[in-house]
């Protein structure tokens, strides 16, 4: 029998490793160090940072590391890069082939979150999270469009194909390509736009890339636009991109190099919120082509984003894809139609932009409730509601979940009372394989940061890399 005087929720916990206050965080359950609250029922602990919790009899301590027997979750820190591999996707007959995190952020977290929930749950508590998606919404969606290159006729099939859709859609803007676009820019003046940087690579070198980053503002800006977030040329990150990031005060920006496929969250050391996204496009189904004609492999992924969309909405992952105009979806944008049916014909998803997704991220995270009472009874106590949308609760039984609107104040729940909806957590929709990154002309190149998108006359010589480079580019352009 528990004992009810202490509050089942917040979780508190003593010192947690950040890969467990991410992954808690983007749970929605809440939680509280143990030094910032009154005394609660549970109280998280890991081993291999400090002793076990001395508690009252009436507390029970979670040892969170003996979740991880089999798993190894890994932090996704601003100061070190992530480390990535080479991940395969069937897209029909092909496979297309992206550099992405080599950890499968999303999978570790279902599986270390919900251990943790089902011992909650054998000890008499309860689980309860604030949904990922403001009530009374299933999902989200977004198309992000990385604009690497202007090429007119693939940038207005582009703005065609998205007419009546504009809400959902986000623009990333390379700035060296639209500076002397200013009526492309002010086309997309009502829609989300960031920016893709000004040359389109992502450097090795902090202060090269906060030059990058800036420049790439400055240039969208001076055609009317103030934009808003981020996303990395070739979707890297690293320590040089954290720092600038965080220096220039970017709100969100989206690398698959530090996550795809999962909820977003904030890098340890980082005040930049990372909002992933799936890291299958046109443009790599295009790559892998091999004999195949354009036309069989835009059939192939117009097909592959349909039951990529009919996966993500039935796991209630959000449905955020990405593409290019140039060349790619903006020459073929019947991809981008079959897409925005897809998410058109399914009720209850918020159709939204990055920026306003990354807003609700940062309320629902402020969101304070307790749970009181016993787990077949639970009582809510809420304190804190996000002030601009409307949130949920959702209480994850063993039956399925039921969600119900978070307002202010005391709520009386029952488990007989109360409505579960079985729900689907897994999908299909990742990786068919892996390959480690080798070769010694990818690590030369990676070593000198090697591109051909910067002028030569702009490389940055300040360091012996830089140099290096410069002279290499002089010799080839010379040369060629
Ligand atoms: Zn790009």
């Amino acid at each position: 029998m528990i004992n009810d005087s202490l509050p089942l929720l917040p979780l508190a916990y003593d010192r947690l490793p950040s890969s467990w206050l991410r992954m808690l965080g983007q749970e929605g359950v809440p939680i509280v160090a143990r030094h910032d609250a009154g005394p609660t029922r549970f109280v998280l602990f890991d081993g291999r940072l400090s002793p076990p919790p001395t508690l009252r009899p009436d507390q029970q301590s979670i040892e969170v590391s003996l979740f991880e027997f089999d798993v190894n979750p890994i932090s996704i820190s601003a100061a070190v890069a992530p480390k990535t591999t080479h991940a395969f996707w069937q897209v029909g007959d092909i496979e297309a082939r992206e550099e992405v995190a080599a950890v499968d952020h999303r999978t570790v977290r279902e599986t270390l979150i919900s251990r943790l929930r089902c011992a909650i749950q054998e000890l008499g508590g309860v689980w309860m999270r604030t949904s990922p998606y403001p009530f009374p919404y299933q999902t989200a969606a977004n198309f992000r469009f990385d604009h690497d290159r202007f090429i007119a006729d693939d940038f207005y099939r582009m703005l065609d194909a998205v007419r009546g859709h504009e809400e959902m859609t986000s623009h990333y803007l390379c700035g060296s390509q639209y500076e002397s676009q200013p009526e492309a820019v002010a086309a997309l003046r009502d829609m989300d736009v960031g920016s893709h940087g000004y040359h389109h690579h992502t450097y090795r070198d902090a202060r090269e890339n906060r030059r990058n980053i800036q420049r790439g503002l400055d240039a969208i800006r001076r055609c009317g636009v103030d934009p808003v977030g981020f996303v990395a040329p070739h979707g890297r990150y690293n320590p040089a991109l954290a720092e600038a990031l965080q220096s220039l005060g970017v709100a969100h920006s989206s690398e698959f190099a530090a996550a795809y496929d999962d909820l977003p969250f904030t890098p340890e050391g980082s005040g930049v919120l990372q909002i992933p996204v799936h890291p299958v496009c046109l443009g790599i189904a295009l790559d892998g082509k091999r004999e195949r004609t354009d036309k069989q492999v835009v059939a192939a992924v117009g097909e592959y984003f349909e039951a990529a969309v009919t996966e993500k909405y039935a796991a209630r992952e959000p449905l955020f894809f990405y593409g290019h105009p140039d060349g790619r979806v903006g020459r073929y944008p019947e991809v981008l139609r079959r897409w925005f049916s897809a998410v058109a014909s399914r009720p209850g998803v918020w159709r939204t932009s990055l920026t306003q997704f990354a807003r609700w991220w940062r309320e629902r995270a402020a969101c304070r409730w307790e749970v009181h009472g016993t787990a077949d009874r639970p009582r809510l106590v809420v304190d804190r509601t996000p002030p601009s949308f409307a949130a949920a609760v959702e209480w994850v039984g063993p039956a399925g979940v039921a969600s119900l609107p978070l307002t202010k104040g005391r709520l009386e729940l029952s488990a007989e009372h109360t409505q579960f909806v079985p729900r689907t957590r897994t999908t299909r929709t990742r990786p068919v394989r892996l390959e480690p990154i080798r070769g010694l002309r990818h690590w030369a190149h990676r070593l000198l940061d090697w591109e051909y998108e910067t002028p030569v006359k702009e490389i940055d010589a300040h360091h012996l890399r830089g140099r290096l480079k410069k002279s290499l580019r002089h010799w080839k352009e010379a040369r060629a």
